[in-house]
């Protein structure tokens, strides 16, 4: 019997479980048929957060805001980070405007942050836009 992952559907917040050696097969949600694992990041809102980092893949958090220029220069790279690391990790984007309650809650004081979760748990977090190879290698300190 393969192991199997339990990893969040990004669009109906159903927890999938997926065989870990089918990862590459683009597995779609047993319950909404969105495919589960996505090589660009999602939108993560208020309502999705108790789901979304849950699993056994990874969570990264881009935590951003539509007047903030230093968000925008990095979205780019928040991108291109997700083709890299599909199925390692997964990537949203969490808009603290449209989501101050949420925002607060986990604590954010400047914009752009990102927050790695892992089992429901934050387990990193960093202040300020990085280059790609500096997020990678952020990244893979932590494991990914
Ligand atoms: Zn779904």
């Amino acid at each position: 019997m393969p192991e199997l992952m339990l990893i969040p559907c990004p669009q109906c917040n159903g927890l999938n479980r997926l065989p870990a050696d089918r990862l590459d097969d683009q597995p779609k949600c047993g319950r909404c048929k969105a495919p589960v694992l996505l090589d660009k990041p999602f939108e993560l809102k208020q309502g999705d957060y108790a789901s979304q980092v849950k699993g056994d893949l990874p969570l990264l958090v881009d935590v951003w805001a539509d007047w903030c220029g230093p968000c925008k220069s990095f979205a780019p790279v928040f991108e291109q980070a997700a083709t890299q690391l599909t199925g390692k990790c997964r990537l949203a984007k969490l808009d603290s405007e449209a989501n101050q309650q949420l925002s607060a809650q986990l604590g954010i004081r400047s914009i752009p942050s990102l927050i790695l979760f892992r089992n429901g748990k934050e387990v990193a977090r960093q202040s300020g836009a990085l280059p790609l190879p500096q997020l990678m290698n952020w990244l893979r300190s932590q494991g990914i």
